[in-house]
């Protein structure tokens, strides 16, 4: 017996991570590699044990990184690769009426000059950044504060989006992405993710490229939803 996909494409929104999820590397932490004045990993250290939110991370983190914007959008450029199949998933989402968006505990400066540009443009969530002369400055998005649960985040914004769509899919790769993989309708994950849901017995599928997610997403959807109406 055949089992027929049902779900609506409209009915659905996936919503993906951006560092080591749409680019291959993580970029904030290629930029605090090659930038950061101080022991960031110490840092780093105290967001992966849930001691501090992620805003506070990235705060402390590129508070010692002197460079500004355009020097570090420079260096990002160079070591970025997007995920293949990125670019003909966004084609595969906006043809079948599937909402997409990216939701980032990255910085919108980079986040933005490395997303490719898409039609219509995705929904970008992530965290606010300026340099200042002080350095930088980082926030959250108005609506989007966040607690000391570094994982709130990304499941506050889970948990917003499902009053608007019958289902969220979430796509990621990272400790941020925790709390939200939690609460996802279905997730597909790389690791580090990847261990942790399947230790929390928390059902993810394993991707190398987004070839393999539209694959999968494809499956799910019924086909005979119209592209235009
Ligand atoms: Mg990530």
């Amino acid at each position: 017996m055949t089992v027929d996909p049902t779900t609506d494409a409209r009915s659905v929104i996936v919503l993906v991570d951006f560092d080591g999820t749409i680019t291959e590397q993580d970029i904030g932490i290629e930029l605090l590699e090659r930038f950061s004045t101080t022991d960031w990993r110490r840092i780093e250290e105290r967001f992966d044990a849930g001691e501090v939110s992620i805003e506070q991370n990235m705060q402390e983190q590129f508070s010692n990184v002197p460079q500004d914007a355009p020097e570090l959008i420079e260096y990002a450029g160079t070591v970025a690769s997007i995920r293949p199949g990125w670019d003909e998933f966004v084609r595969f989402a906006s043809d079948t009426g599937l909402k997409l968006a990216v939701v980032s505990g990255g910085l919108d400066f980079y986040v933005s000059a490395l997303l490719p540009p898409a039609d219509p443009p995705l929904d970008v969530h992530c965290l606010r950044a300026e340099y200042t002369p002080e350095g930088w400055k980082v926030w959250s998005p108005p609506g989007e504060e966040v607690g000391g649960e570094p994982t709130e985040y990304k499941q506050a914004i889970v948990r917003r989006y499902r009053r608007e769509y019958e289902q969220v899919w979430f796509i990621g790769n990272g400790v941020s992405d925790r709390g939200a993989a939690q609460v996802a309708d279905r997730v597909w994950a790389v690791e580090p993710l990847l261990a942790y849901c399947r230790q929390l017995g928390i059902p993810a599928t394993p991707f190398e490229t987004f070839h393999d997610v539209r694959a999968d997403v494809e499956s799910l959807l019924r086909r005979s939803v119209p592209a235009s109406d």
